[in-house]
């Protein structure tokens, strides 16, 4: 039997149920709520084009040939720039290794940290992709309580004391996936302080910090570190297409070595193509003027949500309200079950992600996650509607 010869990982790693109904996702009658892309309109399409023949065209020699595993210099210059001037964060360009997309970084940050028992604390809930790149390498996952500011310091603090080989926390600060809640200053400092103290590191994952609708960016959690414990990880998905596979790690320079010897064996370096296409789009592109379209087109998408859930969810339901992302999160009332509602909702031709699957050990079955960057205003609206159909109806 083919089966008995799988490595004994292969046991942790199983494909989702859930995955499976949402597969009906794809008929076109079917509004979805449930994936996580960005708005495809919205892709530079033709600046990318012009950009891409006038690449191989100057460059194709290089762009097309291998190159270095750290990545191509003149981009690590950009993202470290970027990072400054958008986080507050200061890191050189040779602390930066660019990946194939922030999710290899969540598999390289397994394999070059966990062994098994470890344990790793995270936001309750937090990222499944992150959750199941971590679960190969079997830590012991913690799950820390969090509210509307982020993790609650006691609640880490006494979850630290406990552990016996506590390594890394991870946490999405800004716009969480699922949730869409932002962590506030208070709680980033509190962080830092707790690494420090018991000598743990603070995976930062921050695909969405730039895609804020309202109020100020606050500065990443890695500006705040002075002795290194912060490992962050960036991405040009959400921010200009997802397809290109470019996101980055910037860790203290042991990690990063560390790092470079794992994507050696993973990938030899990431598409030299993409990194040298989006570098020439930052070079000769209004990057920010692009960031500016984005986020007007979706804080009317996150408002079209908002208003649409307040207005035809039954009472009792209670929502988030997201500064920035791509994600709102509800709360069911006690006893309803997100699973249950996603089968009546699919008879309704509408579908979003149970909350279930966020939480690693102990699930909160009464939630659900919502995209709202993928269609527009009125599909919105009348998505939601069938959901408070599909809610009044199992009550
Ligand atoms: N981290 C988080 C929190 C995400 O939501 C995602 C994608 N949805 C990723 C990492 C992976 O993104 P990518 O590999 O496209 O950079």
């Amino acid at each position: 039997m083919i089966s008995a010869l799988l490595a004994e990982r292969m046991a942790y790693i199983k494909a989702s149920k859930i995955r499976e109904l949402l597969k009906i996702t794809e008929r076109p009658e079917v509004i979805s709520f449930a994936g996580g892309l960005p708005a495809p309109e919205l892709f530079p399409i033709q600046a990318l084009a012009d950009l891409t023949s006038r690449l191989i065209l100057d460059e194709g020699y290089k762009a097309l040939q291998y190159s270095t595993t750290e990545g191509y210099r003149p981009l690590r210059e950009k993202i470290a720039m970027r990072m400054e001037k958008v986080f507050k964060t200061r890191v050189a360009a040779d602390e930066i290794i660019i990946t194939s997309g922030s999710q290899q970084a969540l598999d390289f940050i397994g394999k070059v940290l966990i062994n098994p028992e470890d344990e790793v604390f995270l936001e309750s809930p937090s990222y499944l992709g992150a959750i199941n790149a971590f679960r190969a390498y079997e830590p012991k996952f913690v799950e820390v309580e969090t509210d509307d500011e982020g993790m609650i310091p006691e609640a880490l603090e006494a979850a630290l004391k406990q552990a016996k080989h506590p390594k890394f926390i991870y946490i999405i600060p800004d716009f969480q996936n699922p949730t869409g809640r932002t962590w506030s200053l208070e709680r980033r400092k509190a962080l830092i302080g707790l690494a420090s103290k018991y000598g743990v590191l603070v995976v930062e994952d921050n695909p969405y910090g730039e895609l804020r609708y309202e109020g100020e960016i606050l500065p990443a959690v890695k500006s705040l570190d002075t002795e290194g414990w912060v490992v962050y990880l960036g991405s040009f998905s959400k921010t200009l297409c997802p397809g290109m596979r470019i996101g980055w790690i910037a860790a203290h320079r042991t990690l990063l070595e560390k790092f470079v010897l794992i994507k050696q064996g993973a990938d030899l370096h990431t598409s030299t193509f993409s990194q040298m296409l989006i570098n020439r789009y930052i070079e000769t592109q209004d990057f920010d003027a692009h960031i500016r379209k984005l986020c007007q087109v979706y804080r009317l998408r996150r408002d079209a949500i908002i208003r649409a859930m307040e207005r035809y969810f039954p009472g009792g339901v209670r929502c988030n309200h997201p500064k920035g992302g791509l994600f709102t999160w509800v709360m069911l009332p006690e006893g309803m079950d997100g699973t249950e509602l996603l089968k009546e909702a699919l008879s309704k031709n509408v579908a979003f992600v149970p909350g279930a699957s966020f939480f690693p050990c102990t699930p909160k079955k009464n939630t659900l996650r919502l995209n709202f960057s993928n269609m527009p205003e009125d599909r919105i609206e009348q998505g939601i509607m069938r959901l408070a159909d599909a809610i009044v109806s199992l009550q």
